[in-house]
């Protein structure tokens, strides 16, 4: 897909290849399905697959430990999570984790840098495409990469009305 913003040109063809329009189109149909919650899921060198927010049974079983519901929050399915672990060597392997922010931006939160870093270092070597949706509208979608010690912006795609 071509990217509105691109962080050094030199990225283009790399990011482009990776995150092409039908990818996206799938992404976004996702996150309008999952929509007012957070949707989640893994975006492979070819094809997406689509995951399990379990947020909201995290919550309702245990909201001490788990104060945020769907609508602020995910939290990959076992299944996911093992996918993601298993899948990182393999010969189609995780380019992207994504997530929507149903109504408040695109942008890496530090819930997001929590659950991305173990002891400062990214737990998987993914970048992370974050879906800005609102009721009637996909606003666009950033993609975050660790660069120098910390997630940078490093491109912007277009969304779409829906
Ligand atoms: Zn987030």
């Amino acid at each position: 897909m071509k990217a509105i913003y691109i962080q050094g040109q030199s990225l283009r063809s790399e990011i482009e290849k990776n995150i092409s329009e039908e990818l996206l189109e799938k992404v976004y149909y996702f996150a309008r399905q999952s929509y007012p919650d957070e949707c989640c899921g893994l975006i492979l060198e070819k094809g997406i697959r689509s995951c399990k927010n379990i947020q909201n049974q995290l919550h309702q079983s245990d909201p001490v430990t788990y104060p945020r519901s769907a609508r602020e929050g995910f939290v990959f399915s076992s299944e996911d999570s093992l996918f993601l672990s298993r899948n990182i060597a393999s010969v189609n392997p995780v380019k992207a984790i994504y997530h929507s922010h149903p109504d408040v931006g695109a942008y890496f939160s530090n819930e997001d840098k929590k659950n991305a870093l173990f002891d400062g270092k990214p737990i998987y070597p993914v970048d992370h495409l974050i879906i800005d949706i609102q009721r009637d509208e996909i606003i666009c979608s950033k993609l975050f990469r660790f660069i120098a010690e910390d997630y940078q912006l490093i491109a912007v795609f277009p969304g779409r009305k829906i």
